[in-house]
């Protein structure tokens, strides 16, 4: 047996001479085997075990003897050959040889003595054990010689030592039997743990002894396992680990989402990335803000030169490796093309890591715009939104300096001034302002020299002066400081500088308020100071969007503005729409080093013409320079290869329009309210880029998960020739009537005010659940109804301020429309205060639900409760109405809302809705003047 396991081997199959004794030691009865044969000569007493069968490796076994040897001295003159020792042998065998005994098979393994002697009455029981080793056989036997002692044997028990099964270094080994004399120490293998690995297979040493020594080679957790009390454990949630370790898990760094069990990595949160050397241990990062305080100075400069600086982006995304890219467009007019080579930048125009650069080579007199775009190492992950860090910087007119008096006369002064060293003055214009020192009013001179003389002035009479250098496309410089010139005393004259080139006046002008609006045009404004740049005050960090026909190759614009995705990289699931210019699918975007990403895939069927791939990829061309939350994303393109496709965010709930229908009246004021401010913040955003939409609608607005609205279907022409609501006008153009503000149907001007309008039927079609704007009056009908003043009704249930808003939209001046901005803010602050939605419209039942609502289509009564249902779009409720036997229409006129609700309707704005046509059908009077306003 192995040590440590008790078990009763009875002995004895073969006595000589020896005795089955009883005797009491302290106090219990003992059995043993007992010879005391001393004093009768020479002893020779063997007493054998029985066959011991032997564990296969177990080689040395243990044997512990419990005797009792009597003192010989105690025998007296018997002792004289008396012995104290008994000898202990041994003898292998295959099988049970059974009772036949010979001496000679056995070999002697130890002399037994004991080390207490036992006297007359003093029991002293000795404990001895003894190995035997090299067993190589099946079995063995065991026997105890007798040589003439006074012996009693009580217990022999025989064992081998074994190492027990353990867990060492992550590694498991067996339970092994210690080796003997010839094998001190055993070799075994282990394996690893569940969720353990190791380079070599690990191994460790079992002693004679039975104990474990020298492990060599370590098992290490797996990724996302940790070491736990000698095992591999999950990293617990919130927790990662990357590697093959024996490291803890740690905690999910900055900028991710809390990993589920096990995880090997943290997710970086939207908007967060990795750059592709970054370890899975960093946190991830964001993009950069824009550069700070970008400026431009030509002080100490050469012609043609300058110096653009800027500071670091107040958020640099949580990353050093900050770089910039200067971008230089030359614009004329609306028109922007790359500066080109010809330009000279110093030390470089990308990858800069200084945060100013020298450029060189600028023709005077043009106007650039430099973009610089702070870039990190993640920015080249995002195919998206990087030209967002951009400040523009639009160069002015040349700036008016020194204003002179040349000369004066009673009624007339003659002055001039020099402008910065970059006009060309010959082809610079110029804005004088004047007044009498005691009047608020100016007269406004606009010059084509830089010299004037005015005349008819009131003679000793004090006049304030500005002037400022025009653009050619007349866009004002800034003004120089004002300066007082007085006309003399009647009689006098004075000459104070050379001749004056008597200024032509081009258009005497207007006379203005001192309090002048503003000029308009935003991305014109400049500052005072410099002489040649608007200073970094007034530089916003306003971006304009480029009509990708400005470039001469439209294929130029899509590099530009769209990143190229491989097309293995995309993989389509399944068609979810149809465009004009082929499938939308949604599917699958891995871009290397990017989160997988749900995307909608827009096709080009083949056998397109070039001109029809360039409108297709002008949708592109256009997305890709918007970077907002509510503005549909562009993930990339695929142009280089023969399936063209626009890759998009994939917006799970599909078209505004439809998901409204789908879920009528299943939305409260409060969150409709909420999708239409997301509109609104997307419009905002594409009106201070100066993008004009015209075709604006819910049918063009996409929803994805989150209830969020985002404005799709960019495009030039092709806007309206995609969409099935766009009609031919007079003119040729087609525009969707029923979306368009009047001034945009009768002469195509489109604005962003237009817009406005179009988003008021946008609130429209949204508080009404996707009702069709004027339901089925003709387009001509729409256009006449307008025309004469009558808007579209308040929606069943709308908060009155939207209603009224709505109104405003509507207004027939277009300067008096709200801007996107303010309909932002107003939205804001009705969802800050939800009681202010309280509020309800007035609604007209027999105008909101359908036109005429008391009759079928054809103007007669309705001829059944289903008829009824359907012009109502409830007609999901006809069996609950013939369930409750209301089969007719006088019975439905019976109905009051319990008992609608008490069979079956309990949507409230179901409910609501079958009740308020009920009320208008008992009303008779429905005409189209109720939405007069
Ligand atoms: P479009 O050519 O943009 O009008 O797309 C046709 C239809 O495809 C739309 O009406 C949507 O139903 C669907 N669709 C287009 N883009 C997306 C998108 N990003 N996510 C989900 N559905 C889309």
């Amino acid at each position: 047996i192995k040590e440590g396991e008790s078990s009763l081997i009875i002995l004895v199959l073969k006595t000589l001479c020896w005795e089955i004794a009883q005797q009491a030691l302290n106090g219990s009865l003992l059995y043993n085997y007992f010879i005391c044969n001393v004093g009768a000569g020479e002893q020779d007493n063997w007493l054998r075990t029985t066959f011991i069968q032997r564990h296969p490796t177990a080689t040395r076994v243990f044997v512990e003897m419990r005797f009792v040897v009597r003192d010989c001295n105690s025998f007296g003159a018997d002792s004289l050959t008396c012995k104290e020792t008994f000898n202990l042998h041994t003898s292998e065998a295959d099988a049970d040889i059974g009772t036949s005994f010979r001496k000679g098979q056995f070999r002697k393994v130890a002399t037994i003595a004991p080390d207490e002697i036992s006297g007359v009455g003093d029991m002293q029981i000795n404990t001895e054990t003894r190995v035997v080793d090299n067993l190589s056989r099946k079995g063995f036997y065991l026997a105890f010689q007798d040589i003439g002692a006074c012996v009693a044997i009580y217990s022999v028990r025989v064992y081998y030592k074994t190492c027990p099964a353990t867990v060492k270094s992550l590694a498991a080994f067996p339970e092994t039997v210690a080796g003997g004399e010839n094998q001190a120490l055993r070799e075994v293998a282990g394996a690893c743990v569940e969720n353990a690995v190791s380079e070599d297979q690990p191994r460790i040493y079992c002693t004679v002894d039975g104990e474990w020594v020298v492990p060599v080679g370590q098992c290490q957790c797996r990724p996302g396992y940790e070491p736990k009390n000698d095992s591999c454990q999950e990293c617990k949630p919130g927790f990662f680990k990357t590697s093959v370790s024996n490291e803890a898990c740690e905690h999910c760094p900055k900028n991710t989402e809390p990993s589920s069990s096990g995880a090997l990595s943290c997710p970086c949160l939207q908007g967060f990335y990795r750059a592709p050397n970054d370890p899975l241990t960093a946190a991830c990062s964001g993009l950069p803000s824009a550069p700070q305080n970008l400026a431009a100075t030509t002080a100490q400069m050469a012609v043609g030169k300058l110096q653009l600086s800027w500071s670091p982006p107040a958020d640099t995304g949580g990353r050093t490796d900050i770089t910039y890219n200067v971008v230089c467009d030359r614009c004329e007019g609306s028109v922007c093309q790359p500066c080109g080579e010809k330009v000279r930048y110093d030390p470089s125009n990308t990858d800069l890591k200084e945060i100013s650069v020298i450029i060189s080579e600028l023709e005077p007199h043009l106007n650039y715009t430099f973009t610089v775009e702070a870039r990190n190492g993640v920015s080249q992950l995002i195919l998206h939104c990087a030209s967002q860090h951009s400040y523009s910087l639009i160069t002015d007119p040349p700036k008016v300096t020194a204003m002179h008096l040349v000369e004066s006369s009673p009624t007339s002064l003659s002055l001039s001034w020099s402008v910065s060293r970059w006009a060309k003055p010959s082809s610079t214009r110029y804005e004088l302002m004047y007044r009498k020192k005691v009047i608020t009013t100016y007269t406004v001179l606009v010059l084509e020299k830089n010299s004037v003389q005015i005349i008819d002035l009131s003679p000793s009479t004090v006049y304030l002066f500005k002037v400022q250098a025009l653009s050619p496309e007349g866009n004002p410089g800034s003004y120089s400081m004002e300066q007082e010139f007085s006309t003399p005393a009647e009689g006098k004259s004075v000459i104070l500088g050379a001749a004056v080139g008597g200024g032509v006046m081009l258009f005497i002008v207007v006379v203005v308020l001192l309090l002048r609006r503003r000029r308009k045009n935003s991305h014109t404004r400049q500052g005072p100071e410099d002489a040649y740049f608007s200073s970094p005050e007034q530089l916003k960090p306003l971006k304009t969007y480029v009509d990708p026909h400005t470039y001469e190759d439209p294929n130029t614009a899509v590099l530009k503005f769209a990143s190229e995705i491989h097309p293995t990289h995309v993989s389509k699931q399944k068609v979810i729409g149809v465009g004009e210019f082929g499938e939308v699918y949604r599917g699958i975007l891995k871009a290397p080093g990017r989160k997988e990403a749900a995307v909608a895939i827009k096709t080009l069927k083949p056998g397109y013409t070039e001109k029809q791939r360039q409108d297709f990829l002008s949708e592109a061309s256009i997305m890709g320079q918007f970077c907002h939350q509510n503005i549909i994303r562009l993930e990339g393109v695929v142009t280089k290869f023969k399936h063209v496709m626009i890759v998009t965010e994939y917006m799970e709930n599909g078209a505004l329009d439809k998901y409204l229908r789908d879920h009528d009246g299943e939305m409260s004021s409060f969150q409709l309210v909420g999708m239409l401010r997301g509109i609104a913040a997307g419009m905002k955003y594409l009106s201070d880029m100066s993008y004009v939409h015209r075709d604006l609608a819910a049918r063009n607005i996409l929803v994805n998960s989150k209830l969020e609205c985002k404005v799709s279907d960019f495009g030039l022409s092709r806007v309206l020739e995609d969409d099935p609501e766009g009609t031919y006008t007079t003119s040729g153009g087609k525009i969707p009537i029923r979306w368009t503000a009047p001034e945009a149907i009768a002469y195509r001007k489109f604005t962003s005010a237009s817009d406005v309008w179009s988003f008021g039927i946008v609130m429209w079609e949204v508080m009404a659940f996707g009702e069709r704007p004027y339901w089925d009056m003709s387009n001509h009908e729409v256009m006449k109804a307008i025309n004469e003043a009558f808007r579209l009704p308040a929606p069943m249930d709308c908060p009155s301020a939207v209603y009224q808003l709505m109104l405003q939209c509507w207004l027939q001046d277009r300067s008096k429309r709200p801007r996107f901005q303010d309909i932002v803010s107003l939205l804001d602050k009705l969802l800050k205060s939800p009681d202010s939605l309280k509020a309800i419209a007035d609604f007209d039942p027999r105008v909101s639900i359908r036109l005429p609502s008391t009759s079928g289509s054809d103007g007669s009564p309705f001829r059944s409760v289903s008829e009824w249902l359907e012009s109502i779009k409830m007609s999901q409720y006809s069996e609950n109405f013939s369930m409750a036997g209301i089969v007719s229409m006088e019975q439905v006129l019976q109905m009051k809302s319990e008992d609608i609700r008490n069979i079956g309707v309990r949507l409230p704005g179901h409910l609501k809705r079958i009740a308020y046509s009920i009320l208008g059908l008992k009303d008779q009077t429905s005409t189209l003047s109720v939405f007069a306003v």
